[in-house]
């Protein structure tokens, strides 16, 4: 059953609930929704217009967190208690900061160089998750807010080289905000979407993502085919950004001023750079930029302001050009360039980027927003608001389940689309066999041993029946989000059992790869293994069946035909022993070819007994 929401205020009925897509930035986050209406995608604005929410938190004295404008407000004043860039700590240890602690003005505890980085504030301490999740829930309560409706389903972005730790430490801020993190996609990919890029099933792109924000810069090679986003190289700065042109312009008007004692008597810092900023934005779309601060004359005109960045614009070209070479890609290679981050509004900066990779590149969205409208989008497509869209998402690695032997049988394999679905029915071995065990791996090998375990499941209650005739349906499915929900399924009584795993769950990208790797090395070794596996499993099988008939059948068959099936059975055993898998086959053949005559002739009898007196309609 399908529920179908009424919103109260405007009275609009809504078929589905909202999933937001959220930008958890470094120096700003927002929200967005693409329109039910436009089918657009919008940045959520309050009524002050204003979409972007400085990814900052203060805390007051009592300890009670606020987010946003009134938290940056308090950085001059309270800066021990107001926590900025507080995506850079995103799952690292205090060695994974190193000399970089210097950056941060409020206080970072190193109890032991290898555990996760915590905040101190007063006397208590917060951890990166719990920071970001009181950004993501003033995010929430704003969404909340301007749709008037609640919001519990979210996407949310990260950077392309997040490993597996700070995409967690990303869904668990999530999930501490109170929002059920459908998806964790990358940055570069939301803005991709964002311009319709890879949308049409049949488009094969190849996409640069130039992306300078407040304190970083990133560069991503994209390729994109059937709908799947393949990250071809990353590259970047985690300390080059907007700040460091405001720290440029702050530092020329210092040193332009004949006094630099006086100056910084009547400026403060923090100050200088705020008005440094403003300057830095004017000049966007003026010449030039003037004021007077506490008496001093502040003047730049764009071309001072263009060679003092001038270098800086050099070091992220220089990224571009690592990019391209890791990716093994010429500039004409790349099809389409997309801006992202507020600072591409410098003209300086579109210029070169327009110069280096010799196309325009798309600016038409806002580049602070872009991200965010991406997330929106794809956050559309897992409501299944736009089903002619591609799912973006694949299995990295094939999913299973162990079958008689150890050997890995294949539900899911690798590289498939989600969400996805898979079935597949199986059998009990033994006679009287009331329950089966399920065991869910994950990997390319042909033996579950050299695959990594997921789940086990039993299904219980099956009726006692001969081997063979239970029908154990065992279906895999992976929703959106990458959870892969087993069930099996007794299909002549009805009992199921399911379980939900999570694959992805604690492997980091290079694990993956080298699963793929292994998998690679031992091809040849692996298929000799399945199909001695494979034979004897047959062998057992064919002895257990046969030794069965001689022990219920005896009295029907002459003493040459038991003789020479008890020889066979030797043989055959003889040959499992020794792991010879053509052996297996010929000595099963063997047994088989010399008990089918016999077998037919007592089935037809016992039949013929059976069946006295009754009928048959
Ligand atoms: P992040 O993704 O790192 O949170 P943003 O994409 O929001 O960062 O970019 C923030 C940076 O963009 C800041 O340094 C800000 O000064 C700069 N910026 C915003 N608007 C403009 C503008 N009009 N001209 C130049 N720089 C701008
Ligand atoms: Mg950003």
């Amino acid at each position: 059953m399908a529920k179908v929401g009424i919103n109260l205020t405007t009275g609009s009925i809504q078929q589905k609930e909202t999933i937001v897509g959220i930008d958890l930035g470094t120096t700003h986050s927002l929200v967005a929704i693409v329109h039910p209406e436009t089918r657009k995608p919008m940045a959520l604005r309050e009524i002050d217009g204003f979409s972007l929410v400085p990814s900052i938190v203060h805390f007051d004295e009592y300890g009670n967190p606020t987010v946003g404008n009134l938290a940056k407000e308090k950085l001059i004043a309270a800066p021990h208690r107001t926590i900025y860039s507080v995506k850079r700590l995103m799952g690292k240890s205090y060695k994974d900061i190193g000399n970089h602690t210097i950056d941060f003005a409020y206080r970072l505890i190193d109890d032991n160089t290898d555990s996760l980085i915590k905040v101190q504030v007063d006397d208590r301490f917060f951890t990166p998750i719990e920071l970001s999740s009181e950004i993501l829930k003033e995010l929430k309560k704003r969404a909340e807010h301007i749709l008037k409706t609640p919001v519990t389903k979210a996407v949310i972005t990260v950077p392309a080289y997040f490993n597996d730790a700070q995409r967690q430490a990303t869904r668990d801020a999530g999930k501490l905000a109170g929002l059920d993190v459908l998806r964790i996609i990358n940055e570069p990919t939301a803005a991709s979407l964002a311009y319709g890029l890879g949308v049409k099933p049949e488009e094969e792109k190849t996409i640069a993502v130039y992306d300078l924000g407040g304190g970083t810069f990133d560069i991503s090679i994209l390729h994109i085919t059937n709908g799947i986003f393949e990250v071809l190289a990353t590259h970047g700065d985690t300390y080059l950004g907007g700040d460091d042109m405001d720290s440029l312009i702050a530092t020329y008007w210092r040193n332009q001023f004949s006094s630099q004692k006086e100056f910084d008597e009547k400026i403060a810092a923090q100050e200088i750079r705020l008005i440094a900023e403003k300057a830095k934005k004017y000049l966007s779309i003026h010449s030039t930029f003037e004021a007077n601060l506490n008496g001093i004359s502040l003047r730049l005109d764009l071309e001072t302001f263009n060679s003092l960045v001038a270098p800086l614009i050099d070091r992220t070209l220089s990224s571009c050009k690592q990019a391209l070479a890791d990716a093994g890609l010429k500039t004409t290679e790349i099809d389409e360039v997309v801006l992202v981050g507020g600072s591409t509004r410098v003209p300086a900066v579109k210029t070169a980027v327009e110069q280096y990779f010799e196309k325009k590149p798309h600016d038409e969205l806002n580049p602070d927003e872009v991200v965010a409208l991406g997330a929106a989008v794809q956050a559309d497509i897992l409501a299944g608001n736009n089903t002619d869209m591609l799912l973006l998402d694949v299995t990295p690695l094939s999913l299973g389940i162990e079958t008689m032997g150890g050997l890995m049988d294949v539900l899911i394999p690798r590289n498939s689309k989600i969400p996805t679905k898979a079935g597949r029915q199986y059998t009990t071995q033994k006679d009287g066999q009331t329950g089966i065990r399920i065991s869910v791996f994950q990997g390319e090998r042909d033996l579950v041993e050299n695959n990594r375990k997921l789940a086990e499941l039993t299904l219980k209650g099956i009726p006692a029946m001969p081997a063979g005739l239970p029908k154990v349906e065992i279906t895999f499915l992976i929703d959106a989000d990458g959870i892969l929900k087993v069930t099996a399924k007794e299909l002549r009584t009805g009992i199921e059992q399911s379980i939900d795993v999570r694959p992805q769950y604690g492997l980091t990208d290079e694990e993956v790869e080298q699963m793929l790797l292994d998998s690679l090395t031992n091809a040849q070794s692996d298929i000799q293994l399945r199909a001695l596996t494979e034979a004897t499993t047959e062998g057992y099988q064919m002895i257990e069946t046969t030794e069965r008939f001689l022990s219920k059948h005896r009295q029907y068959l002459i003493e040459d035909e038991i003789k020479q099936t008890e020889s066979y059975i030797a043989e055959l055993k003889k040959a499992i022993e020794a792991k010879n898998k053509d052996a297996i086959q010929k000595a099963t053949e063997a047994l088989n070819d010399t008990s089918r005559p016999y077998a037919e002739r007592v089935m037809d009898v016992a039949l013929k007994e059976a069946m006295k007196g009754k009928k048959i309609i």
